[in-house]
Parts: C-alpha cells; structure tokens; sequence
C-alpha cells in the first residue's frame, strides 16, 4: 500500500519480514500483519490566538486489535506522517505482545510543531484532535498515551474532551494522565525506569557493574532525563545528554540532579547549564561508553555512523532509532543491543497499570509498581535473552519474533471474520 510508504515504516515492515522469514510464519497472516488494521486522517482546524483558523493533519492508526484494545502514544512532530504512525503503531504490536500485555498497537499524532502554539492553542489543537478520533478510542477500544511532543496535561484535555462527549468521567481512555484525574503513580518516569531494569540485566549478563558504567544518552525529553537520574541513582556516571540543540559532556560523570534544575526549573539550555563540554548530536553517538541510549526520533544510528559507535550496550530508550543496516553493523562489532519494543517498554507497561487501576477503581502503591515493573521487564529480558541464545539470533529479533508469535497465535485462533 503506497500511502504508507516512507522510510519509517520501510523500517518496520523490513524489520516484520526477517521475523516472519525466521519463524517460517503463515503467509495469509503476514499480508495481514505487514499493514494497519484502522488508520483514521482527520483535519484538525484551530483558532490561533490572533483570530485565524490554522489546520494540522491528524492520525490515529490501528495496527493489530488481536490481543485487546490497541494502545500508544500520541505524537505531536512537525515531520510526522501517516507511513511513521504505521510503524510507530506496529512496533506497539509486538511491544505489548512481548510483555504479554492484553493490548494490541495504536499510534496517533498531529503533524505540528507544539512549541510554537500558546498553551490555550494547545489545549484548542488537543481538544478537536480529541474530538476527531472519538469514534475510534475508549477504554475497551483505543487507549491513547503521552509520546513526543505531549505529556500528562495533553492527556487531561483529551480525558476531559472524550468525557464531555459521553457524559460521564471516563479516565480509563488515556493513560500517562496527572494523579488528580486517575494517573498511576511512576508513570512519568517509567520508560527511564525501565530502560534501566533491563540495562541492569545486560550487564549482569555481561559481567559488568553498574558502579563502572559509563553513560550517554541521546534525548532529554521524558525518557532521556528519567533514564539519566534513574541510571546515576543506580550507581552508573552518566557522562553526556543532549538534545535538538545539541549535547553537554563531562568525563567525570554530569551532576544530574542539578542539570534537571537548571534546565527543567530554570528553563536553561544544555549549553547554558555549564555542566559540561558542548558536543553535538553527532559525537555524542560515538562517545567512548559502555551504555549508550537513544531517546529522541527514529533512525538516528545508520550505515553513515554506525561503526563509529564505540559503547559496549545500545538500549533503545526511543522507537526504530537503528537501521537494519547500522543494525548489522553493530552486531558485527559485538554491541550488546537491546531492542526498542524490550527497553522503552517499561511506558506502557505503568499504562497498563494505570488503565488497570482506573478500570478498578483502586490505586496502587509506587513500591508495587515498580517492584511488578521490574518482575515483568526481568522476566521478558531473560526469556528474550535464552531464544536469542538457543535460536542463535539477534536480541532484536529474538523480541521480535516472540511478539510476533503471541500475535499470531491469537490470529489463528480468532480465525477469519466472516
Ligand atoms: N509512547 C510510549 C511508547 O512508545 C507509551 C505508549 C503507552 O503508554 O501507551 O511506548
């Protein structure tokens, strides 16, 4: 299908076909797999400020509703497009099949820059996107989640909008909402939270300490600032983060705690933190380090860069941010990868709490989730580990084709409406 045809999703679906290659998967059930179940274009209109009506492009794609309800984030990026909502949705697939989540894969997104909107512009952008997808999102249908460019308070005005329009407080329909209206303690902070688990278990595995680890992350957004102060908590020098604008270094470890109140409090630049030697995107990626995350957009480690990677862990803290061809080229060097849909799970799988205690109505402590996040991301780490050992196949597709499978199975059960 053509109208999903972009770099992106080229990347996923390539990634899909060396899964499906390797476990031999029935041929009906990749045609089917390979493309969205739904995808819903709708035009978002807005009054700005000034009085003038702009109009962004909106998505909601559903990959694969097998399993459950499908589930994921919603992206706000001037760049996005239908092809990366695909991807994005179908990564979310074998992502929540892989921690046995009872969800399929959703993605939604609105082609705008948020940083040029006023907040109440935001609010106005989010509430008609709201409004737009409502046919297709609910708690037992389509669940929607903070992802770039959006956070708990977008979250609020969608709650709020699919709310209004049935009548009553519905707070299971998104996830990553404030703790007022339903939100799960160790949301937030989640997908750095398990970024880190599953760090932990790659060095155990690999017989490294966590007190000698160095690390770099690509990103200080939601995940790459919790993934930063979580990793120093547990003990790792964190020696580098960037972000669009470029990145801060310091040999001797980043003083996070104060880099997150220079630059969250006070709004300073990386830069202007002082904190460290100014360095690019670039260099950051080919910093001498033993854990490095990426935790900003989709493929940022290519065949251009690759072998100029000098750590000994890649956790993918973001979605789709190595190639298939960087993918080989690090394997080659013997980079310990552990893959996107394993180490970002950690987001939603708090969702899945969250939407657990919402639907229930009874709220957990943040000791039980993190002590159930931390079993579930162990748990999946190791299995992934031992059929990427016994299959002699790559981590990535280890987690893959055990996503890939449970999704499957469900199919073949299902069978084929009508
Ligand atoms: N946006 C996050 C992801 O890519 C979280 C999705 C969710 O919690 O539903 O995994």
């Amino acid at each position: 299908m053509r109208e999903f045809d972009t770099q992106t999703f080229r990347l996923a679906v390539a990634q899909f076909d060396q899964a499906a290659e390797a476990m031999e998967l029935d041929h009906n059930l990749r045609e089917r797999l390979k493309f969205p179940q739904r995808s819903l274009i709708v035009s978002v209109p807005v009054r700005m400020d000034d009085g003038r009506v702009e109009v962004y492009t909106g998505y909601r794609v559903q990959h694969d509703s097998s399993r459950g309800p499908t589930k994921g984030g919603v992206r706000y990026h001037p760049d996005v497009n239908l092809g990366e909502v695909a991807a994005l949705a179908m990564w979310m697939t074998w992502k929540c099949a892989l921690t046995d989540l009872p969800y399929g894969g959703a993605k939604g997104a609105v082609a705008v820059d948020p940083a040029q909107l006023s907040r109440a512009e935001l609010q106005r952008l989010t509430r008609r996107y709201a409004a737009e997808i409502f046919p297709l999102i609910g708690p037992e249908q389509d669940i929607p989640a903070p992802d770039v460019g959006t956070d708990a308070q977008v979250m609020a005005w969608m709650m709020d909008t699919y709310s209004q329009q049935v009548g009553y407080s519905v707070p299971g329909v998104v996830t990553g909402k404030p703790l007022s209206i339903g939100g799960s303690l160790g949301r937030e902070e989640a997908t750095g939270r398990g970024v880190t688990y599953v760090t932990i278990e790659a060095l155990r595995h690999l017989k490294l300490d966590m007190r000698d680890c160095t690390v770099a992350i690509q990103g200080f957004g939601n995940v790459g600032s919790h993934t930063a102060r979580i990793m120093q908590e547990c003990g790792a020098r964190v020696i580098a983060v960037s972000d669009v604008t470029g990145g801060i270094h310091n040999a001797k470890g980043l003083d996070i705690p104060e880099l997150l109140t220079r630059y969250q409090t006070n709004g300073q630049t990386l830069r202007e933190t002082k904190l460290g030697d100014w360095l690019s995107n670039d260099d950051l990626l080919q910093l001498d380090c033993t854990v490095l995350v990426p935790a900003a957009l989709s493929e940022q480690i290519t065949e251009r860069n690759a072998a100029k990677l000098r750590c000994r862990i890649l956790a993918e803290g973001a979605n789709g941010p190595t190639t298939l061809e960087a993918d080989r080229i690090l394997q080659d060097k013997g980079v310990f990868i552990i893959p996107d849909i394993l180490a970002n799970s950690g987001g939603v799988i708090v969702s899945y709490f969250e939407w657990v205690q919402d639907v229930q109505r009874f709220f957990w402590k943040a000791t039980d989730i993190q002590d159930r996040l931390q079993d579930i991301l162990t748990n999946a780490f190791h299995r992934t580990l031992q059929f990427s050992l016994s299959r002699n196949t790559s981590m990535r597709m280890a987690a893959l084709m055990s996503g890939i499978d449970k999704v499957a199975q469900a199919h073949l059960h299902r069978g084929l409406y009508p």
